[in-house]
C-alpha cells in the first residue's frame, strides 16, 4: 500500500481538525475521500493509529430494515459475539450472519488531549515572536 508522507500528513490533518471540532468519531469513508484513498486502505491506515494510540476501532451493528439504520449495538475491539440481536425501534430481527458489523473509529481521550495541549503550547510560542 502506498502511504507516503502525503498520505500520513494529510492523515494526521483529519485527526487533528476532527479534534478541534469537537468530532468524537467517523466512517473510513469520511476519512477515503480526505486523504484520497481508496476505502480499504484507508480502513488499513486507521487501524495502524489504533495500534499507535490515536483512535480506537469500534464495530458497529446497524439495523438494515429499510429506512430504519437504527444502531442496534456497538463494542470496542473485536467484533460483536451476541448471537442475536433485536432493533428496538422497527422490531427487526437479526442473527449473527445477518448482521452487517461497520467500522468506526473514534478519537482516544488521549490523543485529544495531546492535540489541544499542543494547540495551546503554539499559541504561547506565537506570542513570543517578535512583532
Ligand atoms: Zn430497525
Amino acid at each position: 500500500m502506498n502511504t507516503d508522507f502525503r498520505v500520513n500528513k494529510r492523515l494526521e490533518e483529519f485527526l487533528e481538525m476532527c479534534v478541534l471540532n469537537g468530532v468524537k468519531g467517523f466512517y473510513p469513508s469520511a476519512v477515503s475521500k480526505y486523504v484520497n484513498v481508496p476505502l480499504n486502505s484507508s480502513f488499513d491506515l486507521l487501524f495502524r493509529r489504533t495500534l499507535s494510540g490515536e483512535l480506537l476501532l469500534i464495530w458497529e451493528v446497524r439495523c438494515e430494515g429499510p429506512d430504519c439504520h437504527n444502531k442496534i449495538t456497538e463494542s470496542e475491539g473485536k467484533k460483536i459475539e451476541s448471537d442475536y440481536f433485536l432493533c428496538n425501534k422497527c422490531g427487526n430481527e437479526y442473527e449473527l450472519d445477518e448482521v452487517l458489523h461497520i467500522p468506526r473509529f473514534d478519537i482516544s481521550k488521549e490523543y485529544k488531549e495531546y492535540v489541544l495541549e499542543e494547540q495551546n503550547e503554539n499559541k504561547k510560542k506565537d506570542q513570543l515572536l517578535p512583532v
